[in-house]
């Protein structure tokens, strides 16, 4: 029932048919009780500044930001997080009241809730870990390992020189993807933040023998929820962390900036995800 006093947040991207957030922060806002509604927004490119800013001062709460816009959503805001300045981009814009816009980034924080529910012990702390990519997945994965007091981060990239970017902000080491291998030494978790593995692309060539037997292997890829590059990591019996934790690991954060109060436990959005995933 949408009433006048409705909530209202969503995310922005393009494409936007294939978000799963909507189910997501829907199906918690019905089990919490709140009067409130998440819708996908679709924009064009050369209107998403125009879109974003006639929403200063109205009453949508809050936006995830997905591709291509998380760079421009950064650039657009009044005031960052740390962690959004770090990363370079921002997922969560938050819409104050006095009209003024707050950016987030929220994927870090859910990369390492993942890590937590599906590889409990592991310690970021504890020793290098290796970034493979260098988009803004790469970046906010960076970002949250530096800031847990990673070590090293290392960014393995096809095109090395947009690694190499990276680590020139957030220092670490860069690689091109050819040397994978030595990337991997002595590592404690791998990260997987490129396209590759998205459902009908192949799988990404790198020699995961090459991880210490104890590292996690992690892919931001989660359809298919088992990529061929965790299935690889399984026959190594390597422990592994799916996309999807952290899908659901940045929501959690998102859904409390937009409503004020955490989700609601009880309502297991992993099983409706896993549906939806069934389902396409
Ligand atoms: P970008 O498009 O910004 O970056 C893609 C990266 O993948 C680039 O570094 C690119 O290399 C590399 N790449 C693409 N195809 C290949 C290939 N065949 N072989 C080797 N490298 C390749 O994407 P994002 O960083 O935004 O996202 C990366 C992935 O992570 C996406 O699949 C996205 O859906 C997922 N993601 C998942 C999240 C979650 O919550 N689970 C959150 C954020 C992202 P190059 O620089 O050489 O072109």
């Amino acid at each position: 029932m949408i009433s006048g006093a409705t909530l209202v947040a969503g995310v922005v991207g393009n494409p936007i048919a294939h978000s799963m957030s909507p189910a997501l922060h829907n199906s918690w806002l019905a089990a919490a009780g709140i009067d409130g509604v998440y819708v996908p927004f679709r924009v064009t490119p050369e209107r998403f500044g125009d879109f974003v800013v006639a929403l200063r001062g109205a009453s949508v709460t809050g936006l995830n930001v997905t591709l291509p816009f998380k760079g421009q959503a950064l650039e657009l805001a009044d005031r960052a997080s740390d962690r959004a300045s770090m990363a370079g981009a921002a997922n969560v814009l938050v819409f104050q009241a006095d009209g003024t816009i707050f950016a987030d980034n929220t994927d870090g924080l859910g990369l390492l809730a993942a890590f937590a529910e599906q590889a409990p012990g592991f310690d970021p702390t504890a020793g290098p870990v290796a970034i493979l990519g260098a988009g803004g997945g790469a970046r906010g994965a960076a970002a949250a390992f530096t800031a847990a007091g990673c070590p090293q981060v290392r960014i393995v990239n096809r095109t090395q020189a947009k690694a190499q970017a990276i680590t020139d902000v957030l220092g670490g080491e860069a690689f091109g993807l050819h040397r994978a291998a030595v990337a991997f030494e002595g590592v404690i978790a791998v990260v997987n933040a490129t396209s590759a593995g998205l459902a009908g692309e192949g799988d990404l060539d790198v020699p995961l023998e090459a991880t210490p037997s104890g590292a996690v292997v992690m892919d931001m890829v989660y359809k298919p929820l088992v990529t061929p590059f965790l299935a690889r990591a399984r026959a190594l019996e390597r422990r592994t962390v799916d996309g999807l934790a952290m899908l659901i690991g940045q929501a959690v954060p998102s859904f409390e900036a937009f409503y004020g109060r955490p989700p609601p436990r009880e309502a297991d959005v992993r099983a409706l995800a896993l549906k939806i995933l069934e389902r396409s």
